[in-house]
C-alpha cells in the first residue's frame, strides 16, 4: 500500500518556473548513493505510524492548493510502489490539482516511467544519471557503482537505467531534466560523458532535454580515504551509443 512521508516541502529550485510541493513516498529505494539525504528517514526507518495513507495526501493536496502550483513526487525512489497503486493515486491527484505532476527517479523502473508519461499521468521527471552507465560494465566497474550508487546493477538493470533516461527525453517535457551529482570521487571524463549520452539522445529524438551538473552536497559521515574508485573510467571514452 503507498505509504507517504507525513511532512511535505515547498521548492522555488527544483522546477525552474514553479513554487513546487515535493512528496516523499515512504517505501524505500533500491539504492544507497553516495551523500543520499534520504536514507536516515526515508530508506533506514521504516513507516512507523506517523505515514500517510494516498487518500490523506489527496486531502491535504485540496487543502493547500494556492500554496505551490507544481507537485514532485520523491522517495526513496517513488517508482518502487506498484503500478495499479501509483496510477490510483495519480489520477485521484489529477482531480484535485490541474498543475504539472512530475516524478524524481533514479530510472529503475523504465516500464513504469514509459506508461505514466504516454498516458499522461505524469508531466516530467526529473531523472538521475549518475554515472555513465553506457560506459561502465557491472563487473570491471563493480567498484565505482557501489561508491556512487551503492549496489552493482545486473546487466538488465544497467539497460533498465539507460532506457528510463532515454524515455524521458524522447518523452521530451519542458519540465524534465537528467541530473547528475558532481561527485568529489569521479574526474570531469565521467561528467562528460553522461553529457554526450544525453546530447546523443536528445539529437536521437529531436528532444531538448537539459542535463544538470549539480554540487555534492557531503554526507555527514565522512568518505573513507581507502574509497577504491579510479580517477577516470577504465575503457575508452568513445560513447557506446547506437547511431
Ligand atoms: S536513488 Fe535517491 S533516494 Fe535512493 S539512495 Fe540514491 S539519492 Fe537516495
Amino acid at each position: 500500500m503507498l505509504a507517504f512521508y507525513p511532512r511535505f516541502v515547498r521548492t522555488f529550485d527544483d522546477l525552474p518556473g514553479h513554487v513546487s510541493l515535493l512528496i516523499h513516498s515512504w517505501s524505500g529505494c533500491n539504492m544507497r548513493c553516495l551523500g543520499c539525504h534520504n536514507y536516515d528517514e526515508l530508506i533506514a526507518a521504516k513507516p512507523d505510524g506517523r505515514q500517510l495513507s494516498a487518500a490523506q495526501v489527496i486531502e491535504r493536496l485540496s487543502d493547500g492548493c494556492g500554496l505551490f502550483d507544481a507537485l514532485l513526487l520523491s522517495g526513496g525512489e517513488f517508482l518502487m510502489n506498484g503500478l495499479a497503486e501509483i496510477e490510483d493515486f495519480l489520477r485521484r491527484a489529477r482531480e484535485r490539482f490541474d498543475g504539472p505532476v512530475v516524478v524524481l527517479t533514479n530510472g529503475s523502473y523504465p516500464r513504469k516511467l514509459r506508461r505514466l508519461l504516454d498516458n499522461g499521468l505524469l508531466d516530467g521527471a526529473l531523472i538521475d544519471m549518475k554515472l555513465p552507465f553506457h560506459q561502465l560494465d557491472p563487473q570491471e566497474d563493480r567498484d565505482i557503482y557501489e561508491a556512487i550508487i551503492g549496489i552493482v546493477p545486473s546487466e538488465r538493470r544497467r539497460r533498465d537505467l539507460l532506457e528510463s533516461v532515454e524515455a524521458v527525453i524522447r518523452h521530451n517535457s519542458k519540465l524534465s531534466q537528467v541530473r547528475t551529482v558532481r561527485y568529489p570521487l569521479l574526474s570531469d571524463e565521467y561528467f562528460e560523458q553522461i553529457r554526450v549520452f544525453v546530447d546523443t539522445m536528445n539529437r536521437r529524438h529531436g528532444s531538448s532535454v537539459p542535463c544538470f551538473l549539480n554540487p555534492f552536497f557531503p554526507p555527514e559521515v565522512p568518505v573513507s580515504p581507502e574509497s577504491s574508485v579510479p580517477s577516470e573510467p577504465s575503457r575508452s571514452l568513445e560513447p557506446l551509443l547506437h547511431s
